[in-house]
């Protein structure tokens, strides 16, 4: 296991997490390159020999050093936007294997992606189907486009990471697909190269994919029929993980139920996961600052806080959270809160921990949609990324300078 207890504490390959957290202090995101490495190899030892690229959804966690690991190994992305594209390139990534998602691509954001020559636009509506038709046509170029459907499909997730529904923003329903298909067939400057469908995130059963995959597949068999041929199907992200008890599926089980189906149909298959290859290599490093104990409840105040860990207070996503050293005593329920005020600043809630002010705590599986979707609220610098690799430690991203949090701030000098 890339986290592992010994009985010094816990350990991060071959290094204890509380010298990680002496060397960089915290909070601080601790990351397992081997656990990367070992995500991305449940994903293409199961694809080996199957035409099918893996596009890592780079949202889930996009720091440079992360993208660097996936694009060495030979991944493609999909990204959402022009920002995370200059990323893909900044760390070594191909623009020509990334799939650009999202509903809002704004003018330069196509433009731009389109001079760099990318994969393929996942296409989310019809206004932005002719918005990239006539940026492609100013830029005397034909782009490649797949139409994301919206499959009406429950994936029975959380409303806020549940996506292939009819009443979710993304997507278009399938008779109004048919009708952008055919306007993009038609166009000099576009060319359909896919079909694009993504149901929801933190799915931990086979069934809403293989049921959005049917539908999929049925519709573009529709569209071959009418003579629009496509080369790629790609079947988006949402593989789920565990966080505590969840008994996700497997890549490789999930990948079978697909060729299966696919039967003689000639197409790539496209996969996007983004919090199934991270989520689980990483952990964010706490500490304790206060024990703060009420009449009502008892409360872990600790250094890390909803800017740097959002999804409990987002999703009311529950994390594990473990004390680094194992002390004596009898537990008690805490929650595990941070400083930020908002009383929806919380990690855990109603924790038995034996701990004490100083401890360390981990926060585990924190390596997906944590760091990427941290914030400076209440001028809190962001913590700092480690990567370890066996017993070597690389600083991937220092902890940001209260000097950073100024910049580009301007007194208004009266
Ligand atoms: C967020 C997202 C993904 C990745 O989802 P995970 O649940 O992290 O695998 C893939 N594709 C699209 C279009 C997304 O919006």
């Amino acid at each position: 296991m890339s986290f592992n207890q010994q009985t010094e504490g816990l350990h991060v390959e071959g290094l204890s997490l509380a010298s990680v957290a002496d060397q960089y202090g915290t909070p601080c995101y601790v990351y397992s390159h081997a656990a990367l490495t070992g995500a991305w190899r449940a994903w293409a030892d199961a694809l080996a020999g199957r035409n099918a690229l893996v596009c890592y959804a780079m949202k889930a966690n996009s720091s440079l050093a992360i993208l660097e690991v996936f694009a060495q190994l030979g991944s493609g992305f999909d990204i959402v936007s022009a920002g995370e594209l200059e990323r893909v390139i900044a760390a070594g990534g191909d623009p020509a294997r990334v799939v650009f998602s999202g509903v809002g691509k704004s003018r330069q954001d196509i433009e731009r992606a389109l001079a760099a020559g990318i994969l393929c636009f996942n296409v989310e509506s019809y206004p932005e189907l002719l918005r990239i038709e006539a940026i492609a046509a100013a830029q005397r170029t034909r782009a490649r486009i797949s139409v994301r459907v919206n499959p009406d499909v429950d994936a029975g997730t959380h409303p806020y990471i549940s996506t292939g529904l009819r009443e979710n923003k993304f997507g278009v329903p399938f008779a109004e697909a048919l009708t952008l298909y055919r306007h993009a067939h038609a166009s000099t400057h576009l060319e359909v190269v896919g079909v694009d469908v993504h149901i929801g995130s933190q799915i931990t059963e086979l069934a809403p994919f293989l049921e959005a995959l049917e539908r999929t597949i049925a519709f573009a068999d529709g569209l071959a029929a009418e003579g629009i041929g496509i080369h790629h199907l790609d079947l988006g992200g949402g593989v789920g993980i565990r966080y505590r008890d969840e008994e996700p599926i497997i890549p490789a089980d999930y990948i079978e139920a697909v060729w299966q189906r696919l039967g003689k149909r000639p197409w790539q298959v496209l996969f996007e996961p983004g919090r199934s290859l991270v989520g689980n290599a990483g952990v964010l490093l706490t500490r304790v600052e206060y024990l703060k104990v009420g009449a009502e409840r008892h409360f872990a105040i600790v250094d890390a806080a909803m800017n740097d860990l959002l999804r409990p207070s987002l999703y009311e996503a529950w994390h594990d959270i473990r004390p680094v050293s194992q002390r004596a005593g009898t537990p008690i329920e805490y929650d595990v809160v941070g400083p930020v005020c908002e009383s929806g600043d919380f990690l855990g809630r109603a924790r038995a921990l034996s701990i004490a002010e100083g401890d360390l705590l981990a926060v585990m599986s924190a390596g997906a949609y944590g760091m990427s979707m941290s914030s400076n609220y209440n001028s809190r610098p962001r913590a700092a990324e480690v990567l370890v690799d066996g017993t070597t430690t690389h600083l991937i991203r220092e902890r940001e300078s209260v000097k950073d949090l100024f910049r580009g701030e301007h007194l208004i000098g009266g």
